[in-house]
This record gives C-alpha cells, structure tokens and sequence, in this order.
C-alpha cells in the first residue's frame, strides 16, 4: 500500500509497497507540547477510541457531548468513512475537557488516534493512504520548505508509520 503525505496540498513524500521513502520536499517539525489542538480543533474518537476510553473507566457522559457520531475519512482501505463522536469540551470555552490546567492531557495513554497523529490527519485517497496536514490546521510548529540540514522528514515519517501500524 502506498503512502503519501502532503501539508497545504504539497506532496511531501511518499512510502511505497516496500516501504521505500521517497522525500520531495523538507519539513520540520517537533511538537512543543503548546496545546493548541487540544484548545482549537474538534477531537473526533472512532469507536475503536471509544472503547478504549470508556475501559479506562471514563464515562460516556464525561466524554463526548452527544451520542450523535458524525461520519469522517477512516485510515482503514476497507472503509471509507467511519463513525466518530466528538469529544467533550469545557463549560464556556472551547477546549477539550480532558486538557488539564498543567497543558497536559488527562487521558494520555488512551487518547483518540486523532490527537496522536496530530497534526497529521490520514485518510484514505483511492488506493493509498493520505497523511495529509490541511491548510486550516492550527499547529504554528510544521514547517515546509526548511533547509535540507535542518529537516526531520524521515524521522516525522517513521513515527507516523509506527502510529498507524505498530
Ligand atoms: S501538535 Fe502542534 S499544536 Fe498540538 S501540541 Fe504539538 S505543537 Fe502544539
Ligand atoms: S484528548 Fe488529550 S490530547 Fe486529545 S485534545 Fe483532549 S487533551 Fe488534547
């Protein structure tokens, strides 16, 4: 299966069948740990995340808001979109419930996939998968186009690939 990934629509490398890695062009990126995804997105968690939260003793309730899923791409090639619900946010402001005041997260070791891939999002795009970061995304700390020297591409691709199939 072929992967691909692109920032602002920009093919940044691509993974083939053999697990060759093809770089077109250099990012940088290193999380801060800064939070702001966990502030301004809308988390989604699959079902998959869902039990896994819910085992770790979590309640619906405390969760997601509704129990109404709403539909987004799925990693998996055998589907195409999946359920998700959205994670709870705090009273009054838009943050997830979960982020603690330290700007850690309070579910850490069982977050949704989502927050994992950060600021990636994958999809699936006919018969490759798409580790795409869109246009809109908030993290200020993704970089196209740095100095060769200065690029972490192949590590960023090792650890998407460790996320999605380890
Ligand atoms: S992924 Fe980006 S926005 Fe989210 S915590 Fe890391 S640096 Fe901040
Ligand atoms: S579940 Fe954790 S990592 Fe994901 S948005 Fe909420 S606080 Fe951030």
């Amino acid at each position: 299966m072929e992967i691909l990934l692109d920032m602002n629509n920009v093919p940044i490398a691509s993974i083939d069948e053999n697990g060759k890695v093809t770089i077109l062009r250099h990012i940088y990126f290193k999380c801060t740990l800064c939070s702001d995804c966990c502030r301004l997105n809308n988390i989604p968690a699959t079902d998959r995340d869902m039990v896994r939260i819910l085992d770790a003793g979590i309640a619906v309730g405390q969760a997601v808001e509704e129990m109404s899923p709403v539909l987004i791409a799925s990693k998996d090639l055998e589907k195409g979109l999946v359920k998700a619900y959205i994670l709870r946010k705090k009273p009054f402001v838009n943050e997830c419930a979960f982020l603690e005041e330290s700007g850690l997260c309070k579910i850490h070791l069982f977050k949704p996939i989502a927050c994992d891939l950060y600021p990636f999002s994958v999809r699936k795009n006919d018969n490759c998968l798409l580790a795409t970061v869109h246009p809109k995304n908030v993290c200020r700390f993704i970089e196209l186009d740095v100095e060769k020297n200065r690029s972490n591409t192949l590590e960023i691709v090792e650890d998407l690939l460790a996320k999605l199939f380890d």
